[in-house]
């Protein structure tokens, strides 16, 4: 399927985005450590917009430490490149007064997006507590911006494999289902590399009647240790076959192509099951991400 190349400008409900007949391609980025790293960023980013994304986050880091570095990113992003940028933002940390100065903020610098979240409770901390003043749950974060900053579409997270606090599968659908009812525009899912849960967890929403869009999040795979780090982090499952696979060889060369294959597969079976876009965790680096989109065709090219 090879869709046409579209202007972005002045595109900013979230329900242009996710529509029939076109596949919304997203990328999440977040806040390098360092101005290499942050150059390094703005490189990549520019080899991916060659296939038009739909828009491009950042991530907010634990506790707020990433807050100016996430909004200066995802400016210089929309000034640069001229597209759509969602920041994310979480509860963690901040009294409601802080979380509404940085929404304040993020409506002037004409930020589209949030991407509203919980976030993980910090370092050395083994459950949330919520801050004196603040909020418990992501849900109170979309009422708040629905209410109080309606210009901005919503995104919040969804979890095919449980979040790993829920004490049943039922009761994260109910959560998400309260946050969609609050005003959340799109579900973007945690990373997962198993069909059949996105598949399943889809179908469990229809069923209790959530009608936002629900959007896969694909980490195409370049590194054996690294994703395994990330996905004991994120609660995702990686499948014995594809471990054995990259596990072959050490080789970087080997570890992509084989992280690049399975990531085609994976995106080809969810685009022929009609999602209505693909967020992708491109961890800052292009390579990966743009041999996909130049195996599935999704996207022409833009003429250099
Ligand atoms: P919630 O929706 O609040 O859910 C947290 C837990 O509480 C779940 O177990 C849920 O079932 C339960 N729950 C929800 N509502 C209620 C309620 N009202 N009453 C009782 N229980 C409830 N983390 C970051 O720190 N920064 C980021 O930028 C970031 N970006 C992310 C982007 C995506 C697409 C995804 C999938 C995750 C991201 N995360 C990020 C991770 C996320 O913050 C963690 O997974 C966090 O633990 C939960 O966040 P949430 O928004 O899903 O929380």
């Amino acid at each position: 399927m090879t869709l046409l190349l579209e202007s972005k400008v002045g595109m900013k409900k979230l329900s242009d985005v996710y529509r029939p007949g076109h596949l919304a391609v997203s990328i999440e980025l977040f806040p390098p450590k360092s101005a290499t790293g942050e150059q390094s960023l703005y490189e990549h980013v520019g080899k991916l917009i060659k296939y038009s994304p739909d828009f491009i986050t950042c991530t907010y880091g634990a506790g707020g430490s990433t807050r100016d570095k996430t909004l200066e990113i995802v400016r210089e992003v929309k000034s640069r490149f001229g597209i759509p940028v969602a920041s994310h933002l979480t509860v963690v940390g901040s009294t409601v007064e802080q979380i509404r100065d940085y929404l304040r903020q993020t409506q002037a610098a004409d930020i589209d997006f949030i991407v509203a979240l919980r976030g993980d409770p910090p370092q050395g901390q083994s459950s949330f507590v919520a801050t004196v003043g603040g909020l418990q749950h992501a849900n109170e974060l979309v009422e708040l911006i629905s209410r109080e900053f309606p210009g901005f579409g919503i995104a919040v997270a969804g979890y095919p494999e449980k979040h790993s606090e829920a004490t049943s599968f039922d009761s994260d659908l109910l959560h998400l289902k309260n946050k969609v009812d609050a005003g959340a525009d799109v579900v973007l899912t945690q990373l997962f590399f198993d069909n059949r849960d996105f598949f399943r967890f889809r179908d469990r929403c229809a069923a209790i009647g959530i009608t936002a869009p629900i959007v896969p999040g694909i980490l195409p795979v370049t590194n054996l240790k690294q994703i395994q780090r990330i996905a004991t982090l994120c609660g995702s499952k990686i499948p014995q076959s594809f471990v054995s696979d990259l596990s072959r060889s050490d080789a970087p060369d080997w570890q992509m192509k084989v992280g690049i294959e399975f990531a085609l597969d994976q995106v080809n079976e969810l685009v022929l099951q009609g999602v209505l876009g693909l967020h992708f965790y491109v961890l800052n680096q292009s390579q990966s991400m743009l041999a996909v989109l130049e195996g599935l065709q999704i996207r022409s090219p833009r003429p250099a």
